[in-house]
């Protein structure tokens, strides 16, 4: 079997700080607690399972805004770590109603957005904002103004917007190779509209390695399925014509049929710890010497 590990493995940078913070919040006797994390810190289960077991509690619900969610802690109880991800400015808002303390593990990248968003529209703009719809890093943007418009794929021709200083940005775990179509047809709806692509660079760097990835029988893509860098890191795949496998770890390869495949790439989202590509490669390694 020829294996090929694509590169980059591993945490991004993003993903590095929220586990750092959120690990040593916990042996801080200044932090109070209990600790509380609002969703998933990242979305990968292993290290949530981590997580628990340090003593964070983890208030999740796939049916409910981060918002709403802080609606199950009660008043002046402790601390709430907002993940990766960021949050609205209701939720920092009612965090601080409710006489919580905060610890804030948002990505710098989407930081970022957030503040360019916030600026363009104190100078007059409306806010064209790319995402995926119910995906916290959105929902922690679309919420903030009523000039900020989600933009899906789909739905960019009934977007109608009364103003000629348009800002059009995005989700950082987009796809490279889908954003420009979108951008585009904004461009020919709005002319005057300023793009600003805000794809982070280890969304970036992992999507070029799979689209330029050697022709292999297989795809491996290892990661959360709530994941957005992972689940996008499978669709270039497909867009490159391969035919692709997405796992969050080596127990859901164990009865996959390896017979006719005999070259694999493997790649992983920015929230997979590097072990787990390991030990799916030592796997397949010893099924396909
Ligand atoms: S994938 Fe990008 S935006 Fe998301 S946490 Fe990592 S660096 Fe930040």
């Amino acid at each position: 079997m020829i294996i090929h590990r694509l590169e980059p493995q591993g945490f991004c940078k993003g993903v590095i700080m929220a586990i750092d913070i959120a690990k040593k919040s916990v042996n801080d006797k200044n932090i109070k607690k209990p600790i509380y994390m609002l969703g998933a810190l990242i979305h990968n289960e292993h290290i949530i399972n981590e997580l628990k077991d340090l003593g964070i509690i983890i208030i999740d619900d796939k049916n409910k805004t981060r918002l709403e969610l802080l609606d199950l802690i009660n008043d002046n109880c402790g601390t709430v770590i907002i993940s990766a991800h960021g949050a609205s400015d209701l939720v920092y808002k009612k965090i601080k109603e409710k006489g919580l303390d905060l610890i804030d593990a948002t990505c710098p990248y989407v930081k970022l957005v957030h503040e360019k968003i916030a600026k363009k529209i104190k100078d007059g703009y409306d806010i064209l904002y790319i995402g995926a719809k119910g995906h916290p890093e959105c929902e922690g943007v679309i919420t903030n103004s009523d000039k900020i418009h989600l933009i899906t794929s789909s739905n960019i021709i009934d977007t109608y917007i009364n103003n000629d200083k348009i800002y059009a940005t995005n989700q950082t775990t987009l796809s490279i190779y889908e954003i420009d179509n979108i951008y585009n047809k904004i461009k020919e709806l709005y002319p005057n509209t300023i793009i600003d692509n805000k794809i982070c660079d280890a969304t970036t760097k992992r999507q070029k390695a799979v689209y330029e990835s050697p022709l292999v029988d297989l795809l491996i893509v290892v990661g959360d399925s709530r994941s957005s860098n992972t689940k996008k890191l499978n669709d270039v795949g497909i867009k490159k014509g391969l035919k692709t496998l997405l796992i969050e770890d080596v127990n859901q390869i164990i009865d996959y049929d390896f017979n006719n495949i005999n070259s694999i790439a493997i790649t992983s989202g920015a929230s997979t710890p590097s072990y787990i590509v390991d030990e799916i490669i030592e796997y397949v390694k010893k099924v396909r010497p």
